[in-house]
């Protein structure tokens, strides 16, 4: 893995005086999490605050003076065992994550969401950096945290632009969670910013942290960061600019392959944990299928053509490709093989390499697949007492 990184750091290198980074407006490029309703509530106050899972990360308190030369690199880090280490985009790290929560958002809620985030990040292996943003009903706590955020970040990074980089009109970074819920992943890989990181928010309602819910979307949000980890491109931040993160990811505004994929192994490792029934996949996959399949097969956009507006739900269906996917070649092409081979070969190559087929003659496949009976499809995940021996 390391080895196989520096390589492919050098490449990128090269990739990137080449093609420079063919950039890309991502300041959005958040995957609104499907949900349900919810909410608990409880006002707010005061911005705030880290979590008990600390971190390496350097925090805004101590990156002001400014000491010989080049060893107050915020990607620098203490370990928890003591150790230190650079962090390195896609490089397993030690660092955890730097978590923050709204005024209004309990310690409880904060505590779950690291809980689960750590479920995956020892699943997936830990990346960083990442920042974790708790948000609850409290618009007020919100703009609060946001400028905790703005803060923090125009002390580590001196290109930080306040006016553009922290919350304003246009850009309402945690406020829009008080009122729309879901869950997102931003990338802090662009062009026009100095300090890289991946943010990761989370909010109370759609679902909230008491539904169970939750869970599996902590875990689908991290798959994300586990899929942008694999990604070195930079956008520019100019939505005129196209940008090769976006085409890795599976396509700009398609997200059938990213989301799909989050979406399939957070419910995967979530129905394998303590508790969960032993039917709950298959349960998830039928209620996929049963609200996607005939949408779907009665129109006649391709699956990796659907966006996050189309009327069939894009998340169902691609989560229903890589089960398919995952069914014929196995876990570990898609997670080790494919997303080890992203950045280097590009989507298309490397999808073909890892799954023995190109990316049309797998979607051709698959709508074969899809236009079967339910039943049919269903038999991907059968029963757990039928499946007994
Ligand atoms: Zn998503």
């Amino acid at each position: 893995m390391k080895n196989y990184l520096a390589v492919l750091i050098c490449m990128i290198f090269l990739l990137g005086s080449l093609s420079g980074c063919i950039g890309n407006d991502e300041s959005m490029e958040s995957s609104t999490d499907e949900s349900d309703d919810s909410s608990p509530t409880d006002s707010g106050s005061n911005t705030d605050s880290g979590s008990n899972n600390t971190t390496g990360t350097t925090d805004t308190t101590n990156s002001t003076d400014s000491p010989p030369v080049e060893d107050d690199s915020p990607y620098d880090v203490i370990c928890p065992d003591g150790t230190n280490e650079t962090i390195q985009w896609g490089n397993v790290t030690c660092a955890t994550p730097v978590a923050f929560k709204a005024a209004d958002v309990s310690n409880e809620t904060l505590n779950l969401t690291l809980e689960w985030y750590n479920i995956a990040s020892a699943e997936w292996g830990n990346f960083g950096p990442v920042e974790i943003y708790v948000i609850g009903n409290d618009v007020d706590a919100a703009k609060d945290l946001e400028n905790v955020f703005c803060e923090r970040h125009k002390a580590l990074d001196e290109n930080w632009n306040e006016e553009w980089d922290c919350a304003n009109e246009n850009y309402e970074i945690f406020t829009r969670y008080t009122e729309d819920g879901g869950a997102a992943i931003s990338t802090f890989k662009r062009t026009y910013i100095e300090y890289d990181f991946m943010m990761m928010i989370m909010s109370a309602k759609y679902p909230g942290p008491e539904e169970d819910d939750y869970k599996p979307v902590t875990l689908h949000e991290y798959f994300h960061i586990y899929q942008h980890s694999h990604i070195n491109d930079e956008c520019t931040g100019d939505s005129r600019d196209s940008c090769e993160r976006d085409a890795k990811m599976g396509g700009e505004g398609k997200p059938w392959f990213a989301e799909g994929g989050a979406e399939f192994m957070a419910q995967s490792l979530y129905s394998e944990q303590d508790g969960v029934g032993e039917n709950y996949l298959r349960e998830v996959m039928q209620r996929k299928l049963e609200m996607s399949q005939d949408g779907y097969n009665a129109q006649d956009v391709p699956l990796d053509q659907l966006g996050y507006d189309s009327q069939v739900n894009v998340y169902d269906v691609g989560s229903w490709f890589v089960a398919y996917l995952i069914h014929h070649e196995g876990e570990d092409a898609f997670v080790n093989g494919f997303y080890g081979d992203l950045d280097e070969l590009g989507f298309d190559a490397a999808f073909e390499k890892n799954f023995n087929a190109t990316k049309s003659e797998y979607l051709a496949e698959f709508e074969t697949f899809y236009s079967q009976p339910a039943e049919d499809v269903m038999a991907l995940f059968p029963e757990a007492s039928s499946t007994a021996e």
